[in-house]
């Protein structure tokens, strides 16, 4: 069962028809022909612009073939959290399409009702008996094995910004192996996962030598977003290149790079981009015969910036992960976090949006504890680096501040995001927000704010 989604093509400006690349490689025929002969769903579904009727009959079928079902997956792991909180919101009538073994009347697309009625053959109340006590459990943890007792893994990308939600598919798959195939963009597809039972920290991708030319820019190994900057501050992306040219920075082609190294990916293609920088941070950790292999290490564009200090995505996901271990025993689960840089408090400060879940139910209230989070947010400041620190020291920023939201509030985030056009197989949870509309859907659910006290080691 791998869930899918398809996007509508848009016009651009000049009048150009537009597509995003998951929904050209849906309609693409290597995909009719090849793997969707290996997933639950028929293609009229998965290309039903209709995203949640879509979702629906996806899910649907997967639990009517539930014993067919080997992996379960998505391509990046921030869809996982919305296709869970798709199946809590619609359990009551999945089930009773099932026992009734009669499609709900809300789903009115024709590209879903056609093929439904091949999987909706006749009353099911046996199956329909066997999931509503697992729906209505008190705790969905382990719920995925519940479902689908026959499955081996997740697969879904979970290496980058995609490893926030490790803790959460562990949570409620039980714990099987998550699995991160393939590291791929829309510019080109880079490499493939060798090693797939590795731990998705111990992940590495090794490159496909003829997908692309690929070119890499050295950058620091303790500190690539720094390096980055200096080499390249206030420059665009065809200014960069130039300066590389004419030889203030190296460049070193696939077969020249050094294992520990980290780099920037240049990618010339077939497509037409020249030298083009996708703007992703890898580090060498071997080779597979003569082709390297990568580990991602983080996206380069700096996550929270306040006065000159800057913060990685990188350093921010570790900063957030040596703070989450004071929720594990409160019962707590980080399901998804975001960012962004509160610049009109004076002065500045970071503020975290947390989404939180109990462990051992599915029940909305939270009860949070103060001293706790005032815990999570220190903890926070003092894994964060040396500038950080020193800035807050001379009070050049202030106490950082997390703001806890309701279960589902990165729901309404992703919502909102794949309603201004982002294509829902390809989003990923922004790190930092920048958009105020953004900032407020999570804002108007808050129902906690924290702030760091004391002053730092
Ligand atoms: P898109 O063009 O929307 O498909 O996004 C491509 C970007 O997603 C890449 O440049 C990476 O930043 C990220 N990405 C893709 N695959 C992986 C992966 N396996 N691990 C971490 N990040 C990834």
């Amino acid at each position: 069962m791998y869930l899918l989604f398809s996007n509508p093509d848009f016009d651009t400006p000049s009048g150009l028809k537009a597509r995003m690349f998951s929904s050209s490689y849906l309609s693409s025929p290597t995909f009719k022909t090849t793997v969707c002969k290996y997933v639950t769903t028929p293609i009229e579904i998965i290309l039903s612009l209709n995203k949640p009727q879509s979702m629906y009959c996806q899910l649907l079928i997967g639990l009517i073939r539930r014993h067919e079902v080997l992996r379960i997956g998505t391509i990046f792991a921030s869809t996982f959290p919305n296709c869970i909180k798709f199946l809590q919101d619609h359990r009551k009538d999945i089930c009773s399409d099932i026992r009734t073994g009669h499609l709900s009347d809300w789903i009115t697309e024709q590209d879903c009702r056609t093929p439904m009625s091949s999987f909706l053959l006749e009353p099911n109340s046996e199956l329909a008996d066997l999931l509503e006590p697992i729906f209505e459990n008190e705790s969905w943890e382990g719920i995925i094995t519940k479902l689908w007792p026959k499955a081996k893994y997740i697969d879904a990308i979970v290496t980058g910004s995609m490893s926030q939600y490790i803790g959460l598919i562990d949570y409620y798959s039980g714990r099987l192996p998550i699995i991160s195939t393939f590291y791929n963009s829309s510019e080109a597809c880079f490499g493939i996962n060798m090693e797939p039972l590795n731990k998705p920290w111990d992940v590495s991708y090794t490159f496909l030598p003829n997908m692309a030319y690929f070119e890499f820019i050295p950058v620091d190994k303790e500190s690539p977003q720094k390096a980055q900057k200096l080499h390249f501050n206030g420059v665009s992306n065809e200014e960069s290149i130039e300066k590389l040219e004419n030889g203030n920075a190296q460049i070193v082609d696939l077969v020249d790079v050094k294992i520990g190294q980290c780099y920037e990916v240049v990618v010339t293609t077939l497509a037409g981009l020249y030298r083009y920088r996708v703007g992703d941070i890898l580090k060498v950790t071997g080779f597979h015969n003569k082709s390297p292999k990568f580990q991602f290490v983080e996206r380069q564009n700096v996550a929270l910036s306040i006065d000159r200090d800057k913060t990685s995505e990188a350093d921010l996901s570790k900063a957030i992960k040596a703070a989450e271990i004071e929720l594990e025993p409160r019962g707590f689960l980080l399901t998804a976090y975001s960012s962004f840089a509160d610049t009109w408090s004076i002065p500045g400060r970071y503020v975290l949006f947390w989404e939180l879940k109990l462990r051992d139910s599915n029940i909305d209230q939270l009860k949070l504890d103060s001293n706790t989070m005032e815990q999570c947010c220190r903890r926070v400041e003092e894994s964060l680096d040396f500038t950080y620190k020193l800035f807050r020291k001379m009070n050049l920023i202030g106490p950082l501040e997390i703001r806890v939201v309701k279960f589902g509030a990165f729901d309404e985030l992703m919502n909102f995001c794949v309603s201004r056009g982002a294509a829902p197989l390809q989003y990923k949870t922004p790190c930092c927000l920048k958009i105020k509309e953004a900032i407020e859907i999570l804002d108007s659910r808050v129902v906690g704010k924290f702030f760091s006290n004391g002053n730092l080691a």
